[in-house]
């Protein structure tokens, strides 16, 4: 039987309605309009996208926001000003610098910077280790998404074996934190791992955050389990596509190459995950759909935390 497909889109809908009616409550009850701030740096295509819909999806919900873009050649301490200042403003609670940043700034510099309370990414060094610590903290909106994903579709975590490939500061590593949190145990991999479809095949709970497309086959999959892609690639050779799409799914993809010149392509093979899984997460219209969902909850909790709600 083919693996149940997981649906982003009706779970990240179904969080925006939640979302929107907790914003029109606090303006309503409290007055407050929650405020978000997104700084992007120089002309990255992707990025120009990534922050377009951030910031649309900010005011579909009702929450007010501000796009700061500064030039490609802007020095990392005038960044470092610019996300300073939106520290001091008591209207924003949310501050988000796009990454990747240009060359020449160091991303860590900026990203220590952000009030902690107003670390809607999750990337502050503070958050991370609050989150490792098990206390509450602005988690990171890709790896949340993905909890929600699991808990809204009734798949258990609690005492499964998650087994989570990647180990990045983004999505790797506090996905496993946040795992761990909800009691599964927990596996990490890396390209470092050594027989890597033996450790895979034993999880319940797969999570693919590796950025190679189509890395995770069905000889890493176990029966019965749920398979999370995270990853976001693009195919534009025709022979790969015909090996990582199902014949249903082959003749969009080929004209969207056509089209375009590229398809959408996690980091699993989606041919041989519906085959061997029993839960998978499909791209696009999977796990990307929560990340700028979950973006909006962080702000929403960041203004009720920060005003004492
Ligand atoms: P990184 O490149 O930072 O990390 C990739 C991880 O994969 C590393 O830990 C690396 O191991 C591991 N890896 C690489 N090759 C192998 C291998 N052969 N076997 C096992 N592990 C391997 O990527 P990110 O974490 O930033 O992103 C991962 C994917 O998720 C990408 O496709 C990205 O586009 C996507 N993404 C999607 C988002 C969304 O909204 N859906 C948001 C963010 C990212 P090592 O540490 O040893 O190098």
């Amino acid at each position: 039987m083919p693996a149940r497909v997981l649906s982003g889109k009706a779970i990240a809908d179904e969080i925006k309605a939640e979302i929107s009616a907790e914003v029109a409550d606090l303006r309503e009850i409290h007055g407050l309009t929650p405020g978000l701030a997104v700084i992007r740096v120089g002309d990255d295509a992707a990025s120009a996208v990534y922050v377009g819909s951030k910031v649309r999806t900010a005011e579909e919900l009702g929450i007010a926001s501000e796009h700061i873009h500064l030039d490609e050649d802007t020095p990392g301490r005038r960044v470092i000003e610019v996300v300073e200042d939106l520290n001091r403003r008591h209207d924003i609670d949310g501050i988000l610098v796009q990454l990747p940043l240009p060359k020449g700034i160091d991303e860590r510099d900026i990203l220590e910077r952000i009030d902690p309370e107003k670390d809607v990414d999750g990337f502050n060094p503070l958050n991370a280790g609050r989150l490792a610590q098990g206390y509450p903290a602005l988690a990171p909106c890709t790896p949340a998404g993905v909890i929600e994903i699991l808990k809204r579709s009734d798949i258990a975590i609690a005492g499964r074996h998650a087994v989570v490939v990647g180990r990045s500061n983004i999505v790797g590593k506090p996905m496993a934190m946040l795992l761990l949190q909800e009691n599964a145990t927990v596996t990490i991999c890396h390209s470092r791992t050594q027989d890597l479809p033996s450790i895979t095949r034993q999880a319940d709970i797969l999570v693919a955050a590796i950025g190679r497309a189509g890395f995770i086959r069905g000889e890493h999959i176990g029966a019965g389990a749920t398979v999370i892609d995270v990853g976001i690639n693009n195919v534009s050779d025709i022979s790969a596509a015909e090996s990582l799409f199902a014949p249903e799914d082959i003749e969009k993809r080929l004209a969207a190459i056509e089209k375009r010149g590229s398809t959408l392509v996690g980091d699993v093979n989606p041919r041989e995950a519906m085959e061997k899984a029993a839960n998978f997460t499909p791209v696009p219209g999977g796990v990307g759909l929560l990340t700028v969902a979950m973006l909006m909850k962080n702000t929403v909790s960041a203004a009720k935390i920060r005003r004492g709600l």
